[in-house]
């Protein structure tokens, strides 16, 4: 798939070899009842001054996560030429019609992007949305920064997340970022929770350096969290000399690395019910610790079910939403790993 020579269907207005600030749209051709022939507009800004780093700042490939469409809406306005030495596409809506309706995947074809890469040129909406990225807009740029929270449904540390693949050099050089983008959590993650359908996946196919975040979330927008992330952005966006000058207004604070437990050994409910959580994010857990009691309203005499860790760790990031079906997750968790960045730490999962 990754060579396919089917040529995308998507078409766009921007220019992206030319200096200057270009705005525009990518086109998703689609065709309906009540329109044979229509495109999904996602608005791209383009940023080019000469020679330099190719960055890709991706908001809204989850459509209910939303610091990260406001911090691209607000880059999209203020980011002038002059500011730039290189290339910077900014994407604040990436999943368009999922962006337009606040929902984690497309309401067009109930698309997911984050899970269909490579896509498909001849697929649905989304399919070509993933599809036109990897071929099209991976080629173009050195660096993916691909902005997430938790959504609707879920809260999270504020963080910053590189995930290894086996390319250990871009993976080094995402590491290196990790102290400079300054978040409260730097998360390492071993194996996207997407697999290869994933943008991470997508990433490392190309030889581009990604960085994601993952901000609180709740299906609603923490200012100073999400202010955070912008600064640490603008930091590292300096530190990779694609910013002229410094645009970031605050320092770095420290961050504490954590590695991310695998999917497979979240706390996932085993039934369906009422979720009454008994610790939070940024708890310290031991193995078989009470989680948290699922309740059970259409049986008031039966007890709580108890549901506890698996594992020892600190909870990374937990579910918001009560009412939770059977084989939905409620908790994440990871491992702390030494303060500082040392790559052989980071690799071996030295735990404190
Ligand atoms: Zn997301």
């Amino acid at each position: 798939m990754q060579n396919n020579p089917v040529k995308s269907r998507v078409w766009t207005n921007v220019r992206f070899d030319e200096d200057g600030r270009h705005i525009g749209h990518l086109s998703v051709p689609i065709s309906e009842n009540e329109t044979g022939y229509a495109h999904v507009p996602i608005p791209i800004t383009v940023v080019k001054n000469g020679p330099g780093p190719r960055v890709l700042l991706i908001g809204g490939n989850h459509g209910d996560e939303y610091e990260g469409q406001i911090i691209l809406l607000k880059m999209s306005r203020y980011l002038k030429p002059e500011d730039v030495v290189g290339t910077a596409i900014i994407i604040p809506g990436l999943n368009a019609p999922a962006v337009e309706h606040g929902t984690r995947v497309s309401p067009l074809d109930g698309g997911n992007l984050n899970r269909m890469f490579p896509g498909n040129p001849r697929g649905t909406a989304t399919e070509m949305i993933a599809h036109y990225l990897e071929t099209e807009l991976l080629s173009r740029v050195d660096y993916v920064f691909d902005l997430h929270s938790g959504g609707r449904a879920m809260e999270y540390l504020p963080s910053a997340v590189v995930c290894e693949g086996d390319d250990s050099d871009l993976h080094q050089r995402s590491l290196a970022l990790l102290d400079t983008f300054g978040l409260p959590v730097s998360l390492i993650v071993e194996g996207s929770t997407g697999g290869d359908l994933s943008m991470v996946a997508a990433c490392q196919r190309r030889g581009v350096v990604r960085i994601s975040t993952e901000m609180p979330g709740r299906g609603s927008v923490a200012k100073i969290e999400m202010d955070r992330a912008e600064q640490g952005l603008l930091r590292v966006l300096h530190e990779i000399g694609m910013l002229s000058h410094a645009l970031a207004t605050e320092e770095r604070s420290p961050t504490k690395y954590i590695r991310r437990h695998s999917a497979r050994e979240f706390l996932y409910s085993s039934e369906t019910g009422v979720f009454e959580p008994c610790v939070d994010l940024g708890d310290t857990v031991s193995a078989d610790q009470l989680a948290g009691r699922l309740h059970f309203t259409h049986n008031p005499w039966r007890e709580p079910l108890e549901l506890r860790f698996k594992k020892p760790g600190v909870v990374i990031f937990k579910r918001v939403l009560a009412r939770t079906h059977k084989g939905e997750c409620v908790f994440g968790t990871g491992d702390a790993i030494r303060g500082s960045l040392e790559k052989d730490e980071c690799q071996g999962g030295d735990t404190l």
